[in-house]
């Protein structure tokens, strides 16, 4: 087999036996970039240089028997929402074109330390905000699927890249389904871990209270092996959770018999597509068959999902954005000599300083982040404070009392994780709402702080993906791999590559 084709389990264990180098592992990869990428738009950065010296001080280290990390010679790129101190990180935003941060990511350190090969950073929705890669100021991603649709977002540049078979592992984030939707669309394997289980630090923020980094892979394996490197606590993020880390890959092969999952009928109303509403119910009969139990459960609060995240989520976004003024770092753009003249002689900005803030931000955002701001902007405002940012607070807790509630009777809950395929390329973009639709399914998961898996359950007749998603209660991570593993060793959708990218 040629090394782009095997998994992330299978090119570790291959370099530490010493079957194949890490060198010719790396090669492979970023040759296949070279070759495939230009009609992808996967990768805002490839770092060729970097990643082929720790590559050979891998052969090297490994050649005098000293020691290797867990993920010795495994090529992972990561999502440019993340930041790495040798390469820039831009959140795909003209805002922070050329910015290199002083300091890595703790997901991206625990990476290094691991001996993990960084091999480039991933195309994005900018700053995070979108659900088709098309808002990233760089060029939207192609879906190796089908080059005129899109992969989904916003880590839509991983999905492609594990779909094209570019990298056998990337890094996503998931503010409201980030890493499950484009996972879903692309025919990979996605896992959005609990709220605090992986470290922050160092992800640029979007909307705290929901963000989470998560492993977009082949396999449920390969996710579970990601986790044992990036998950685990961070005395630099408040938020993360100090728990030991589950050894996930050792926790995967046992028997599904007796794991009860809930079905939620709402899941397949008017507007799913027949061909995902297909793919989805062959899925639940393959747990069947497997000895899982399928039960009806009702989550009554998650059609209140998609407006209560588009409140909170784009509120703490216009606060978290604010930081980016011109003033520190990033996109900066005058002030234009002494202000613009309003007509009168009087200038059009208090002073040259809110002028400068404003051309840069007016200059460095694209439209999406702005409408995000806007509207985060509107709901905090006074007079509106309660009657928008509040109540979605509200009825945020009753959409997690409803898992809370459902938890009580079944382990999992499945279902879609989109209610279509990989639409097309322009579809969508000129209409924000319907934009804002397509994360129905994974938007509650973040609300509620839980963890969600995506994987593929089947192809349309055009040979798109379909996905299936898995969501369980805090720190459910070993059962949701351990579910989608399962699935993974009963069928073989898993191993569908894209045909114009066949090795
Ligand atoms: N599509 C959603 C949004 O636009 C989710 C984004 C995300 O998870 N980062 O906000």
């Amino acid at each position: 087999m040629q090394p782009v084709e095997l998994s992330s389990v299978e090119i570790v264990t291959a370099i530490r036996q010493g079957d194949v180098s890490a060198e010719r592992v790396v090669t492979a990869f970023l040759d296949r970039i070279a070759r495939l990428d230009g009609s992808i738009n996967a990768f805002l950065v490839v770092d060729r240089e970097g990643a082929l010296a720790k590559a050979a001080e891998i052969d090297r280290r490994r050649k005098s028997g000293q020691p290797l990390g867990p993920l010795a010679g495994l090529p992972v790129a990561v999502k440019d929402v993340l930041c790495t101190a040798d390469l820039p990180t831009t959140c795909a935003s003209k805002m922070l074109a050329g910015f290199r941060p002083p300091y890595d990511a703790d997901v991206v350190a625990r990476l290094r330390r691991a001996d993990a090969v960084i091999v480039g950073k991933t195309n994005m929705d900018e700053f995070a905000m979108g659900g088709s890669n098309e808002n990233s100021a760089f060029g939207p991603v192609h879906n190796p699927w089908d080059l005129d649709r899109a992969p989904g977002g916003s880590s839509g540049g991983s999905a492609a890249a594990v779909a094209a078979d570019m990298a056998p592992a990337t890094l996503g984030s998931d503010t409201g389904g980030s890493i499950r939707q484009p996972a879903g669309l692309c025919g990979i394997t996605g896992l959005k871990p609990t709220y605090g289980r992986v470290s922050r630090r160092g992800l640029i923020a979007f909307a705290s209270s929901l963000d989470q980094v998560g492993p977009m892979c082949r396999s449920a394996a390969d996710c579970g092996l990601l986790m044992e490197t990036i998950a685990g606590h961070d005395p630099g993020d408040a938020t993360s959770l100090d728990t030991a880390v589950p050894p996930y890959t050792q926790l995967l092969d046992q028997p599904l018999a007796g794991l009860r999952i809930g079905r939620v009928a709402a899941h397949f109303a008017a507007g799913l597509d027949t061909e995902v509403a297909r793919g989805v119910e062959e899925a639940f009969a393959v747990f069947k068959a497997a000895g899982a139990t399928i039960h009806d459960v009702e989550l009554p609060h998650a059609r209140y999902g998609v407006p209560t995240y588009y409140l909170v989520a784009p509120c703490e976004a216009a606060s978290n954005l604010a930081r980016y003024d011109g003033a520190h770092y990033g996109h900066r753009c005058g002030p234009a000599s002494g202000g613009k003249s309003a007509g009168d002689g009087a200038t059009a900005f208090d002073s040259p300083l809110v002028e400068m803030y404003c051309h840069s931000r007016a200059e460095g955002f694209g439209p999406e982040v702005k409408r995000r701001i806007m509207l985060g902007t509107y709901a905090l405002s006074a007079g509106y404070y309660d009657a928008y940012y509040a109540k979605a607070l509200r009825v945020r807790h009753l959409i997690r009392q409803d898992y809370l509630d459902a938890f009580a009777t079944v382990d999992v809950i499945g279902g879609p994780v989109s209610a279509t395929p990989a639409f097309r390329l322009g579809e969508k973009t000129g209409d924000p709402l319907a934009m804002y639709l397509v994360d129905m399914y994974t938007v509650s998961t973040n609300l509620a702080g839980i963890a969600g898996i995506s994987f593929p359950c089947g192809f349309t007749r055009s040979g798109l993906p379909v996905g299936f998603q898995l969501q369980g209660p805090a720190l459910s991570e070993p059962l949701l791999l351990r579910a989608a593993d399962r699935f993974q060793h009963l069928t073989e959708w898993h191993r569908r590559r894209p045909a114009g990218c066949s090795v």
